[in-house]
Protein backbone atom coordinates (compact mmCIF):
# COMPACT_ATOMS: atom_id res chain seq x y z
CA UNK A 1 0.00 0.00 0.00
CA UNK A 2 2.60 2.39 1.17
CA UNK A 3 4.76 1.55 -2.13
CA UNK A 4 1.73 2.45 -4.35
CA UNK A 5 1.26 5.72 -2.66
CA UNK A 6 4.78 6.88 -2.49
CA UNK A 7 4.79 5.69 -6.52
CA UNK A 8 2.70 8.32 -7.17
CA UNK A 9 4.22 11.38 -5.60
CA UNK A 10 5.54 13.98 -7.32
CA UNK A 11 9.84 14.45 -6.83
CA UNK A 12 11.55 17.14 -4.70
CA UNK A 13 12.88 19.51 -7.02
CA UNK A 14 16.13 19.40 -7.73
CA UNK A 15 16.69 22.67 -7.54
CA UNK A 16 14.57 25.96 -7.05
CA UNK A 17 13.11 27.80 -9.52
CA UNK A 18 11.58 31.38 -10.56
CA UNK A 19 7.90 32.27 -11.75
CA UNK A 20 8.24 33.34 -15.42
CA UNK A 21 4.66 34.23 -16.16
CA UNK A 22 1.60 34.65 -14.59
CA UNK A 23 0.29 31.38 -14.42
CA UNK A 24 -3.93 30.77 -14.44
CA UNK A 25 -4.30 29.53 -11.37
CA UNK A 26 -2.62 29.28 -8.22
CA UNK A 27 -2.58 27.37 -4.77
CA UNK A 28 -4.49 28.32 -1.66
CA UNK A 29 -4.61 26.60 1.65
CA UNK A 30 -7.81 25.67 4.04
CA UNK A 31 -6.97 26.12 7.19
CA UNK A 32 -9.27 23.99 8.59
CA UNK A 33 -7.71 20.91 7.24
CA UNK A 34 -4.29 22.31 6.76
CA UNK A 35 -2.31 21.16 10.33
CA UNK A 36 0.85 22.98 9.84
CA UNK A 37 2.84 19.71 9.37
CA UNK A 38 4.54 21.53 6.17
CA UNK A 39 5.13 18.29 4.46
CA UNK A 40 4.07 20.19 1.30
CA UNK A 41 6.94 22.81 1.51
CA UNK A 42 9.96 20.78 0.17
CA UNK A 43 7.82 19.84 -2.52
CA UNK A 44 7.16 23.15 -4.10
CA UNK A 45 10.05 24.12 -6.99
CA UNK A 46 10.01 27.20 -6.27
CA UNK A 47 9.74 27.28 -2.44
CA UNK A 48 6.67 29.64 -1.84
CA UNK A 49 5.35 28.08 1.03
CA UNK A 50 5.55 29.31 4.31
CA UNK A 51 3.89 28.83 8.06
CA UNK A 52 1.57 31.77 8.54
CA UNK A 53 2.38 34.03 11.20
CA UNK A 54 1.29 33.47 14.79
CA UNK A 55 -0.27 37.02 15.02
CA UNK A 56 -2.89 36.23 12.96
CA UNK A 57 -3.47 32.57 14.16
CA UNK A 58 -2.96 33.03 18.11
CA UNK A 59 -6.10 30.63 18.57
CA UNK A 60 -4.24 27.62 17.26
CA UNK A 61 -0.49 25.91 18.67
CA UNK A 62 0.64 25.55 15.18
CA UNK A 63 -0.30 27.97 12.68
CA UNK A 64 -0.91 26.79 8.99
CA UNK A 65 1.10 27.21 6.06
CA UNK A 66 0.41 29.91 3.16
CA UNK A 67 1.33 30.28 -0.08
CA UNK A 68 2.96 33.51 -1.44
CA UNK A 69 0.68 33.93 -4.31
CA UNK A 70 2.56 35.86 -6.43
CA UNK A 71 5.44 33.74 -6.65
CA UNK A 72 3.24 30.55 -6.92
CA UNK A 73 3.76 28.99 -10.93
CA UNK A 74 0.51 26.81 -10.80
CA UNK A 75 1.72 23.43 -10.92
CA UNK A 76 -0.12 21.91 -8.71
CA UNK A 77 2.72 19.87 -6.59
CA UNK A 78 1.87 21.08 -3.27
CA UNK A 79 -1.90 19.45 -3.91
CA UNK A 80 -0.70 16.15 -4.58
CA UNK A 81 1.48 16.04 -1.82
CA UNK A 82 -0.68 17.38 0.93
CA UNK A 83 -3.39 14.94 -0.72
CA UNK A 84 -1.46 12.07 -0.66
CA UNK A 85 0.22 11.96 2.33
CA UNK A 86 -1.42 14.79 4.82
CA UNK A 87 -4.60 16.28 4.80
CA UNK A 88 -5.84 17.61 1.37
CA UNK A 89 -5.78 21.14 2.16
CA UNK A 90 -5.02 22.77 -0.50
CA UNK A 91 -6.85 23.53 -4.01
CA UNK A 92 -5.99 25.59 -7.19
CA UNK A 93 -8.31 28.40 -7.69
CA UNK A 94 -8.10 30.82 -10.43
CA UNK A 95 -5.27 33.55 -10.31
CA UNK A 96 -7.95 36.28 -11.03
CA UNK A 97 -10.15 35.18 -8.06
CA UNK A 98 -7.30 35.54 -5.92
CA UNK A 99 -6.63 38.99 -7.38
CA UNK A 100 -9.81 40.06 -6.81
CA UNK A 101 -10.62 39.14 -3.56
CA UNK A 102 -6.94 39.37 -1.83
CA UNK A 103 -7.17 43.31 -3.44
CA UNK A 104 -3.88 42.71 -5.28
CA UNK A 105 -2.37 42.41 -8.68
CA UNK A 106 -0.02 39.07 -9.65
CA UNK A 107 2.88 39.66 -11.45
CA UNK A 108 4.14 38.31 -14.18
CA UNK A 109 8.11 37.39 -13.30
CA UNK A 110 9.08 36.61 -9.66
CA UNK A 111 11.49 39.90 -9.82
CA UNK A 112 8.60 41.49 -10.75
CA UNK A 113 6.68 40.36 -7.61
CA UNK A 114 9.57 40.95 -5.35
CA UNK A 115 9.65 44.59 -6.97
CA UNK A 116 5.87 45.38 -6.42
CA UNK A 117 6.06 43.53 -2.92
CA UNK A 118 2.43 41.98 -3.41
CA UNK A 119 2.75 39.72 -0.20
CA UNK A 120 3.47 42.66 1.88
CA UNK A 121 -0.25 44.09 0.41
CA UNK A 122 -1.87 41.45 2.19
CA UNK A 123 -3.03 41.53 5.93
CA UNK A 124 -2.79 38.01 7.29
CA UNK A 125 -6.16 39.00 9.28
CA UNK A 126 -7.85 39.70 6.45
CA UNK A 127 -6.12 36.55 4.60
CA UNK A 128 -8.00 34.86 7.10
CA UNK A 129 -10.90 35.93 7.04
CA UNK A 130 -10.98 36.00 2.98
CA UNK A 131 -10.32 32.53 2.52
CA UNK A 132 -12.44 31.33 4.78
CA UNK A 133 -15.59 33.26 3.63
CA UNK A 134 -14.60 33.20 -0.23
CA UNK A 135 -13.17 30.24 -1.04
CA UNK A 136 -14.62 27.22 0.52
CA UNK A 137 -16.97 26.12 -2.21
CA UNK A 138 -13.42 24.75 -3.49
CA UNK A 139 -13.07 22.01 -0.60
CA UNK A 140 -17.20 21.38 -0.66
CA UNK A 141 -16.84 19.80 -4.08
S1 LIG B 1 0.99 19.22 3.75
FE1 LIG B 1 -1.14 19.94 3.80
S2 LIG B 1 -1.68 19.87 5.98
FE2 LIG B 1 0.58 19.82 5.89
S3 LIG B 1 1.22 21.97 5.98
FE3 LIG B 1 1.03 21.48 3.80
S4 LIG B 1 -1.08 22.14 3.31
FE4 LIG B 1 -0.97 21.96 5.53
S1 LIG C 1 1.20 25.12 -7.05
FE1 LIG C 1 3.40 24.64 -7.31
S2 LIG C 1 4.37 26.63 -7.18
FE2 LIG C 1 2.34 26.90 -6.35
S3 LIG C 1 2.59 26.60 -4.14
FE3 LIG C 1 2.04 24.62 -5.01
S4 LIG C 1 3.97 23.60 -5.40
FE4 LIG C 1 4.43 25.78 -5.11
Amino acid sequence: MAKHIYATLPDYPKSIGKKKKKPKTVALVFEGNCTGCEVCVPFCPVDCIESQPRSAFSDRPIPPVQIRFDECIGCQICVKACNKLTWDAIRMVPADQIEKEFNIKLSDTYEEALENKTQDKIDPKNAREISNSKFLDYWRE
